[in-house]
Order: structure tokens, then sequence, then C-alpha cells
């Protein structure tokens, strides 16, 4: 980058990265306040993790009503450039006067051409483990990650796509899109945009239970980590909701939930895995009302004045709350044709319960690609590897770096609303930061 670019071409324009919730909310925000806002999803679709979610706590209110009118306002913004399938390969600069560099990779569908009826899905042959349903369920070479998925066009993987990966000569899904939209020959694009500030909201993951052997996930087909039942209670999910175990048609009479996995090894209380654990005893309770329910817990986490009121409504639910002050070192093991937990109980002694399905709620962790991010944008993380934030300012969105913000579980793990609050405080500090940059 030159002196002349920093001095002579200050940017009013803003680069989002992650279009979950936080990423959206901010994006509206500073579109609505004339901002020109890019909008970064290596996805190929927007939304994050709240669209795996058939119901949210507290008030249960259904995911997809709450999420699908903000997707669709910041498709149709005229000021949001939404770039799906992409990412942020480089960003130099100072605040007011950035230049990003983004690649977006081909689509392999026209977005302008395609209407979205998934008529090329079936033709294809190939047909593979849909990591967006957590493996959980199929999908083909050419597809959308899940029902309701916005954008509303399919992508093709070309590492699956027997036409792309050169193993042999196909185009099914061409011959069977009347629209022609689909674009065999699409390319990768490389983008370059000038931007005055820049927000982070990359989310995070949850822990991986393979790390705790003695709970048995990967060996029982019955054990689950939290998005896998959250996709298997989705009524868009891969069994269109039917709570049945893995591999089998079996119905679970008793399940077992326990809480706090992981937490010993990230050192840190994730704050809303006991809520989403109530929520999964309540969910289990809706659709198989004899089943028996053991959440197998240490403290109970209730960070919000609302989450009082869902805790009692599921003790009344005939949920058997079990105290231990250990649950993530519970051992899991085959008993017959179901499982068995074993654990510390209230008294140090061990004790057990018999299940046939049991959840694993995990902690909540960095996003994997956050330390990338982190090395492109030049920004520190903490201690446990989320993005830091307001080390010299407390309740702070600023990052180690000037006009860079973060909002979201990328600072750290948060229910939906805390997200949505930081994602309006960085909206009105990068509002902040252009007005004073650029007076
Ligand atoms: C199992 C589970 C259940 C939950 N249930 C509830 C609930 O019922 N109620 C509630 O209030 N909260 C719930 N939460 C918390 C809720 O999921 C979070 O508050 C919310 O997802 C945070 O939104 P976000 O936008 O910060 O991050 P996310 O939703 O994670 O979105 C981040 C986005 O950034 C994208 N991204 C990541 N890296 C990059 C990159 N390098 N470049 C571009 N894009 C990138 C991701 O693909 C994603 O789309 C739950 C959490 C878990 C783990
Ligand atoms: S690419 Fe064509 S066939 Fe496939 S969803 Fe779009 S319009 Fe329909
Ligand atoms: S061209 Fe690729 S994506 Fe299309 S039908 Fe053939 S294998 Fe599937």
């Amino acid at each position: 980058m030159t002196e002349d670019y920093i001095t002579m071409n200050r940017s009013d324009n803003v680069l989002i990265i992650g279009a979950g919730l936080a990423g959206m909310k901010a994006g509206l925000l500073l579109a609505h306040a004339g901002k020109k806002v890019y909008l970064v999803e290596s996805l190929p679709l927007i939304g994050g993790k709240v669209i795996k979610n058939e119901e949210s706590f507290p008030n249960l209110e259904c995911s997809t009503c709450m999420v699908a009118p903000v997707q669709q306002d910041v498709l149709q913004n005229p000021n949001i450039e939404t770039l799906t399938h992409s990412a942020v390969e480089k960003i130099e600069g100072e605040a007011g006067n950035f230049r990003a560099v983004i690649k977006k990779s081909a689509r392999y569908v026209s977005m302008t051409d395609c209407i979205g009826c998934g008529m090329c899905f079936d033709p294809c042959p190939v047909s593979l483990k849909n990591a967006w349903e957590e493996d959980l369920g199929e999908r083909k070479a050419i597809y959308v990650p899940c029902a309701g998925a916005l954008p509303n066009v399919p992508v093709i993987d070309p590492d699956q796509c027997l036409q792309l990966n050169g193993q042999q000569e196909c185009s099914a899904c061409a011959d069977s899109c009347m629209f022609g939209a689909i674009k065999l020959d699409d390319k990768d694009e490389t983008i370059e945009v000038d931007i005055g500030a820049v927000i982070i909201s990359t989310g995070a993951e949850t822990f991986d239970a393979s790390k705790l052997p003695e709970l048995g996930y990967g060996k029982y087909p019955g054990v689950y980590t939290p998005f896998e039942f959250e996709r298997l209670f989705a009524s868009n999910g891969p069994t269109l909701g039917e709570l049945t175990i893995r591999d089998s048609e079996k119905t679970p009479g008793k399940i077992a939930i326990i809480h706090c996995v992981g937490r010993q090894q990230v050192g840190y209380c994730s704050s809303v895995c006991c809520m989403y654990s109530l929520k999964f005893a309540h969910f289990i309770k809706s659709k198989l009302p004899d089943a028996e329910i053991f959440n197998i817990h240490s403290d109970i986490c209730l960070p919000d004045k609302n989450y009082q009121k869902f805790f009692n409504k599921v003790k009344e639910s005939d949920t058997t709350l079990i105290y231990s002050p250990s649950p993530e070192e519970s051992k899991v093991s085959q008993n017959g044709s179901g499982l068995k937990v074993v654990y510390t109980g209230a008294d140090g002694k061990e004790q057990h319960v018999e299940a046939d399905m049991v959840i694993l709620s995990g902690a909540v962790i960095p996003h994997p690609e956050g330390s990338s991010v982190a090395t492109i944008a030049g920004l520190n993380l903490d201690s446990y590897g989320f993005f830091e934030a307001g080390k010299d300012d407390i309740g702070s969105v600023h990052t180690s770096r000037e006009g860079v913000f973060v909002a979201g579980s990328a600072e750290g793990p948060k229910d939906i609303q805390s997200s949505v609050i930081q994602a309006e405080s960085a909206a009105g500090q990068v509002m902040i930061c252009l007005g004073e940059v650029n007076r």
C-alpha cells in the first residue's frame, strides 16, 4: 500500500467477517445508517449457528421465524454486499483506510439465474454425508446445506463433483436445470475493497467430545453432540424431527444429558450449555412425553433474568436433575442393547443410570479458523483463543487494532441476546470510528 493511498482514500465502508446473527445485525444497523457493508461468510449460506436450532431459549421461539426476516433484510438491502462462500485473505492499512482482499470461491451456480427449485439435486450421481447436518444426513455434490437455506441457491462441491474433479464427464445437473443457471466453468474471484472499519463476528464452535473417550462419542451410535441433537430435533433436519437413534429406527425411552463436557479442559463456564441442556430436556418431553430424562449437572448456570423461569418450568416437567461434582468425568459404556452412564454422585460415590441416548453438552470453544482470522486482521486472541476485546476498557468491543471491533461469540460464549447487543455496540463504535477519522 502506498503512502498516497493512505492519505488520499479514506473510506466509509465497513467489512464484517461472519454472517451469523451478530454479523447480520451489525450489518443491518450500519446499512440503515447509510454505510456500504461487505458481509463475508465462509459458508454458502448466512444465518450462523442459530439456524441449526428448531427453537431458541428462553422463550422457545421458532429460530427460523426469528432469523429468516433478518436474513431476508440482509440479502435485500442495497447497502449490503453479501459475499457467501468467501474468505478474507488480507487486511492492510489503518482505521479509516483499510484495504481487504477477499477470495470468493466459485459457486458454479448463477445467483441471478437460479430460482431455487432444487430440480438439479436428484440427477447428481454423487451422495455423501452432509457436514452442515452434522453428518446425520446426505447431500449431493450439488446441494444447499439445509432446507430453507438462504440464499436459496445451490453450490457445487468441486472436490466431489465428477466433472470438476476430472473423474468422469458429467453434466446431469446442468441438463436438468431449465434456467441455464449452472455454470460448470465458473471461476474463483479475488475482490479488493476499501473499508474504514472491520467487525469480526466469526462465532464459535463446541468442544470436541471425542477428546474425552470415556464418554463414548464416536463409539456408540446413541451418543450425540449438542448440534447433532439440535439437527435431530429440527423439523427441517435429516429425520424431519423424528427422535430416533442413529443407524436405527429406535425411539429412545431413557435419555441422559451430561452438562459441562470439556469445562475442565477449556477452563471456563460457557454460560449457555445449562440452558441448551434444559432446552433439550424440554424438547424431548414435547415429543416423547413418556421418556425418562436425566440432566447430570454440576452448577446450574442461569445468567439472565428470564432463565430461572425456564429452569422452573423444566423442573416441573418430570426431568430428573442429578447433581454430580464432575459430570464430564462420567463414563459411558454398552449395557445390553442400551448404554450405561456412570457418574460421581453428590455423596462422592459412583452412581449410574441406564440410557438409550446420551447427549454430551459441550463447552463453547473458539472457532477453529479464529487464529488464522486473527493473523490476517493483526489481532490478539485472549488466553482461551477467543478474540481479545476491551483489554484496557471494560465491556468494550475494541480489539487490539484500532478500527477493528468484535461481536458475538467470536469474543466468548454468549446467548443470542448478548450476541446481538454486542453487535449493536460494535456497529455504534464503527460509526464513532468512521465519524472521527473522516472528520
Ligand atoms: C448447542 C447450542 C444451542 C444453543 N441454543 C441457544 C438458544 O436456544 N438460545 C440462545 O439464546 N442461544 C443459544 N446458543 C448460543 C447461540 O448459538 C449464539 O449466541 C449465537 O450463535 C452467536 O451468534 P454469532 O453470530 O456470534 O455466531 P455464529 O452463529 O457462530 O455465526 C458466526 C458465522 O461466522 C461464520 N464464519 C466463521 N469463520 C469465518 C471466516 N473465517 N470467514 C467468514 N465467515 C466465518 C460462520 O460460518 C457463521 O456463519 C446455543 C449454542 C449452542 C452451542
Ligand atoms: S440451479 Fe437450476 S435446477 Fe438447480 S435449483 Fe437453481 S434453477 Fe433449480
Ligand atoms: S456435474 Fe457434478 S454436480 Fe453436476 S450432476 Fe454431475 S457430479 Fe453432480
